[in-house]
């Protein structure tokens, strides 16, 4: 199963994307966490990449696709996976698709999770992270039993500093403008599929994983 999730900031793919990877065990490669790791470690990569995140920009194309590539090269990929945040952009997806076309590897589906705008500020705006273990909640949507603390893990739980209601505005033009071609250039393509993401979580993991299910 080689999935793609697509859609805007906020429309939920990190958190459906956890639970996906979970049921088909498959890696789940998401390049925003990608990033941030690299940003904490301090590594050549997230000093390039820090700027353009802090000011709601995409990183440029070239160091996203070669980190993807490598990523798609390990091992661990063999029986599919699951791409959260990437392609973002027409050239990204030509590129992936030129890399797995190489490795005979076709995406068997891009799940498009749709969420009106509105919706979306307010899922980024109350969004939290776990320091440990990355697992994502809402103050008020998904709230952990204990404020500010990872049922997962115990983790101390943090806001992304671009979930700023400034930042998250930027990023939802950047979305407009240079993701959401995306969806017809998979539909063209005959492997879109759409789900209403304003769900609940569970229902929106239910109506991605029945249209998987019958796929396999
Ligand atoms: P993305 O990875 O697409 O940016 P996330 O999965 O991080 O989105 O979700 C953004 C925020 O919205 C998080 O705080 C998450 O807990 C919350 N969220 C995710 N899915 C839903 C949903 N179906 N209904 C309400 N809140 C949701
Ligand atoms: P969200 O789903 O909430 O937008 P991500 O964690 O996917 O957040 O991405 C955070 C930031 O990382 C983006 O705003 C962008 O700066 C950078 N980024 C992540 N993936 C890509 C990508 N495929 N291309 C360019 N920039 C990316
Ligand atoms: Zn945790």
């Amino acid at each position: 199963m080689r999935i793609i999730l697509l859609g805007p900031p906020g429309a939920g793919k990190g958190t459906q994307g956890e639970r996906l990877v979970k049921k088909y065990k498959i890696p789940h490669i998401a390049t925003g966490d990608i990033f941030r790791a690299a940003i904490k470690e301090g590594t050549e990569l997230g000093l390039m990449a820090k700027d353009y995140m802090d000011q709601g920009l995409l990183v440029p194309d070239e160091l996203v696709v070669g980190l993807v590539r490598e990523r798609l090269a390990e091992e661990d990929t063999a029986q599919g996976f699951l791409l959260d945040g990437f392609p973002r952009t027409l050239a990204q997806a030509e590129a992936l698709d030129a890399a797995l076309a190489e490795m005979g590897t076709p995406l068997t589906a891009v799940i498009n999770v749709d969420v009106g705008q509105d919706a979306l500020v307010e899922r980024l705006t109350g969004r939290r992270v776990c320091r440990g273990c990355g697992s994502t909640y809402h103050i008020k949507f998904n709230p952990p039993t204990v404020r500010s603390v990872c049922d997962k893990c115990g983790g101390e739980l943090y806001q992304r500093s671009d979930d700023s209601v400034d930042t998250v505005r930027q990023r939802l033009e950047v979305y407009r403008r240079q993701t959401e071609p995306l969806i017809a250039y998979y539909q063209k393509q005959g492997i879109l599929y759409t789900v209403d993401g304003s769900r609940d979580i569970d229902q929106v993991f239910a109506e991605i994983t029945s249209y998987l299910d019958q796929l396999a």
